[in-house]
């Protein structure tokens, strides 16, 4: 059972965002929950792309839940459905990312593990093939949690599958650099992609992956690989990926300030994500928009971009949001 709630706010001033769209999903009879996104939008789709943008959520989403309903973890499953998107050149993230002012891709990704408390992150990768599973393996490889564009003998060391740059590289994507440069295109620029899980043994993971934003600044980093801003995941708690305008979510450390309204204020999901959104996003005039998951299987999808795409499973139904 879904409901659609608005965020109270004022509105009418110019340039003020929307109040947030929290779209709640309560739990359903499966001991697992999991919901994707494909980023938080400006963009209406039109009539042809939403087929393709709706069956490539519907596969991510097929991919993660095969996991969960195998009695895999929430972490794998998460992996499972943002590489799936990775895939997919449609989305902001591995092939066909939003590319930086010089034309490459620098793609940020980031994991975080509720039952461990681990974390992992690549910043500007472009050899990785998969960049959430190359920040899984700083994770589960190293001591550390963030690592700037591992070299390729370092992805074949954790036996991932290495990518020549121009790979990720995609006609579309060149044209639309080319249009934001010559500015004859403005206008939202962001995307990225992410899940949440809540798995059968009761633990949560959170992941998220990005080419940032088009036309970006060689070496530009957002909140994406920034665990608390734009991922965050604890067991007991909740588990969080964000999308958006990065700066917003970086200076808002937004993950973990809906975690931290729920530890220390004792606030529900629903009110913690709505307060967060208003108050780190909306009244600082910047959009996007998250996805979460708590231990009860309730997820939220909230947003005040004009669109967010997303799918989560409801009852029989999966439901795709675009
Ligand atoms: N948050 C990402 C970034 O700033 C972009 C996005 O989500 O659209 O890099």
């Amino acid at each position: 059972m879904s409901t659609h709630m608005s965020a109270a706010r004022a509105v009418g001033e110019e340039n003020v965002q929307p109040p947030a769209t929290l779209t709640l999903h309560r739990a359903s009879a499966d001991p697992w929950a999991l919901a994707i996104h494909g980023g938080a939008g400006g963009r209406i789709l039109e009539l042809g792309e939403q087929a393709d943008y709706a069956s490539g959520l519907r596969e991510a989403h097929a991919a993660g839940e095969a996991v969960l309903s195998g009695g895999g973890s929430a972490l794998e499953a998460c992996c499972a459905a943002v590489q799936s998107l990775e895939e997919n050149p449609l989305f902001n993230a591995g092939r066909g990312a939003a590319l930086a002012k010089d034309g490459r891709a620098e793609l940020d990704a980031s994991v975080m593990d509720g039952a461990s408390g681990l974390a992992g992150a690549v910043l500007a990768s472009q050899h990785a093939k998969s960049p959430v599973r190359a920040a899984r393996a700083v994770m589960e490889h190293t001591d550390h949690v963030m690592i700037v564009d591992p070299p390729a003998e370092l992805v074949r060391e954790w036996s991932l599958e290495v990518a020549d740059p121009e790979w990720f590289v995609t006609e579309r994507r060149l044209a639309q650099l080319r249009r934001l440069l010559d500015k004859s295109e403005s206008g939202p620029r962001h995307g990225t992609v992410g899940a949440v899980a809540f798995d059968a043994n009761g633990h949560l993971a959170a992941a998220t992956s990005t080419g940032g934003i088009s036309a970006q600044d060689v070496g530009r980093i957002g909140d994406t690989p920034v665990i608390g801003a734009g991922t965050y995941a604890r067991d007991g708690l909740a588990a969080l990926s964000c999308t958006g305008e990065g700066e917003a979510f970086l200076r808002g450390v937004e993950a973990y300030d809906v975690a931290a309204r729920m530890r220390y204020a004792g606030c529900d999901l629903p009110s913690a994500v709505a307060a967060t959104i208003e108050e780190t996003l909306t009244e600082k005039g910047s959009s996007g928009g998250l996805i979460a998951v708590v231990p009860t299987g309730e997820m939220v999808i909230a947003h005040n971009s004009p669109m967010m795409f997303s799918a989560y499973r409801d009852g029989a139904e999966v439901r795709v949001h675009l």
